[in-house]
């Protein structure tokens, strides 16, 4: 057994088809002065022609994938659009009479390790975007389109060195039962199109397997532990066969449960929903029974691209968004960039302590002109249904104030443009920094709404990095400090007559409910994935005993004791 990353959920067996590796070994060609006009009449064919194929593909694609997803041709277009990529190009045309396809390969060789350079797995990834890009442009070059097709008609678990969003693409998918790649990480481009497909993804496996796989070896991948077997014996088989039957057995019972109100045993109901990043991911998150979208992270929105969203583009998201959660609530929240979310055409400030530093709706607040034209897309979005805004990473009543003004000039100009919006739209904010849980009560008195941000929350009260692997093992989400400031904080809300939902990971983990139930916490918010899960758990428990392992979950002094605890209720809820 070899161990990558399981990047995409889900087990597949099967027969593995590898995608042999295209070298670019074609000799050093030098041409003649007299050539140079043919030549660039040649690279300018065939940009020509890897821009028809890269547009042909993002409108196949963009039916199966969704038009965001499909939308990562847009940076590959914007690559052969890129003025400072051909300017290299014709440079050395021009001065070293290079053949184009010579260029072209300097270039990208160029740019790609200037990319691998950089101590960043985002942007590590986006070299291969390049790569892929440049592959095309040297096929089109050479007119060297030979190609190893995989099986037509036999499904197959599909093996590559790296894996690009194109080659993806132009298979037909319905035929890769699983995917295993060397390099790469989770964050891939195409590690996002295999989740958006459902296929299991393991990568991360160079320099793990004792030799290279052949066409035809018998796989199994498991792209949720990362486990990967070569040739297993028949006994591993037959253990796997039986764990993909009750994968999707369990798969299967679960969506039995989808239209049935979400009470516990006693009759408390609490209110299931979607954080999404996209509306692919809450078409998903529909489909699992998700009761609206507790959280849309909209940085998503701004990222894969060369320039801010303009308010019309936003808008449309936002109103389909609000269209397809119909009578559910869709909060939106605005843009929450910075530290491990960085955007290409937006350089802020290298930092000691990004985590600590410019982010999130301290940008938002700077960078006025940003805010305001997401807000008037919100805005805008407000009238096709139940659209709240919600503003991130908030510590103070200034920083609350001072974003409603922002949103009021924003109505004024909506209104200077006989736009229609909610004049009544609520407003909440995120809790999870320290500072917002200290002054919950007086945050109360002036938002609509409270959701507990519990990835940041557990992150700034233990001072844990929440990237830092060195120290993961200081973060815990269950230490009594936390538990302290959820109760601070929902507390504070109920006090006060607020609404009070989670959106951070604890919101999905199943041990957690006791929490929520003794709380008295009714919206979770959470991936689609976990939705029915959680939801299975809260059928079978009961909202009294919640409470009382609460109690007693408050009297514990150590993190160990609390997950302790927890497990003890799980294993009864079984
Ligand atoms: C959180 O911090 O808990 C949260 C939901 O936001 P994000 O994970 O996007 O920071
Ligand atoms: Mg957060």
């Amino acid at each position: 057994m070899v161990k990558g990353i399981g990047a995409s959920p889900g087990i597949a067996m099967g027969r593995a088809f590898v995608i042999p590796v295209w070298e670019w070994d074609f000799p050093d060609k030098i041409i003649d002065v007299s050539d140079l006009a043919y030549e660039f009449q040649r690279l300018h064919d065939g940009i020509r022609s890897s821009k028809h194929e890269l547009e042909h593909i993002k409108r196949e694609v963009s039916d199966v994938i969704g038009q965001e997803k499909s939308s990562i041709f847009d940076a590959h277009l914007a690559i052969l659009d890129d003025p400072v990529f051909m300017n290299e190009i014709q440079v050395i045309m021009q001065k070293q009479y290079k053949a184009a396809e010579v260029a072209v390969r300097e270039v990208i060789e160029k740019f790609i390790g200037m990319f691998d350079l950089l101590d960043d797995d985002y942007m590590k990834e986006r070299a291969l975007d390049i790569r892929d890009v440049g592959g095309r442009l040297l096929k089109n070059l050479l007119n060297d389109f030979e190609e190893t097709l995989p099986p037509e008609d036999q499904p197959y678990i599909l093996v590559a060195k790296e894996l690009t969003p194109s080659q993806l693409a132009r298979l037909d998918v319905s035929n890769i039962l699983g995917i295993l790649v060397m390099l790469g990480g989770a964050t891939s481009h195409s590690a996002i199109m295999a989740r958006a497909f459902g296929i299991p993804l393991v990568v991360g496996l160079e320099g793990k397997l004792p030799q290279p796989i052949q066409n035809g070896d018998f796989l199994i991948v498991d792209g949720e532990t990362g486990d990967v077997f070569v040739n297993p014996a028949d006994d591993v088989t037959a253990q796997y066969m039986l764990s993909q039957r009750q994968y999707s057995q369990t798969r299967e019972q679960l969506q039995t449960i989808i239209g049935l109100p979400c009470l516990t045993q006693d009759g408390c109901e609490i209110r299931l929903e979607a954080n999404i990043g996209s509306l692919k991911e809450l078409d998903l998150a529909l489909s699992h029974g998700a009761s609206g979208v507790g959280l849309f992270r909209t940085e998503y929105l701004y990222m894969d691209r060369h320039t801010l969203p303009k308010e019309d583009e936003q808008f449309e998201v936002y109103r389909q968004a609000a269209e397809r959660t119909g009578q559910h609530h869709l909060i939106i929240r605005t843009l929450d960039i910075g530290a491990d979310k960085q955007l290409d055409y937006i350089t802020l400030p290298e930092e000691d302590n990004p985590s600590l530093g410019y982010r999130a709706i301290r940008i938002s607040l700077d960078r006025k002109d940003l805010f305001k034209t997401q807000l008037r897309a919100i805005l805008r979005a407000s009238i096709y249904g139940r659209v709240k805004i919600m503003y991130p990473m908030i510590s103070s009543l200034e920083e609350v104030r001072m974003a409603n003004k922002l949103l009021e000039e924003a109505k004024q100009e909506l209104l200077s443009r006989l736009l229609p919006f909610n004049r009544h739209i609520e407003v909440g904010v995120m809790i999870e920094v320290p500072a917002a849980v200290a002054i919950a009560d007086m945050l109360a008195e002036e938002v609509d709404f409270f959701s507990i941000g519990t990835n940041d929350l557990t992150q700034y009260v233990l001072a844990v990095d929440r990237m830092n692997e060195t120290i993961a093992h200081y973060y815990n989400p269950f230490h009594p400090a936390v538990l302290r400031s959820l109760k601070q904080t929902v507390d504070a809300a109920k006090a006060a007559g607020i609404p009070v939902g989670v959106c951070g990971e604890l919101a999905g983990d199943l041990r957690a409910l006791p929490i929520w139930l003794g709380l008295g916490v009714e919206e979770l918010s959470m991936s689609a994935q976990s939705l029915l899960q959680v939801k299975q758990r809260i059928l079978n428990s009961s909202a009294e005993r919640g409470r009382a392992i609460f109690a007693k979950l408050m009297a514990c002094k150590t993190g160990n004791e609390i997950v302790e605890l927890l497990a003890e209720f799980d294993s009864l809820a079984k």
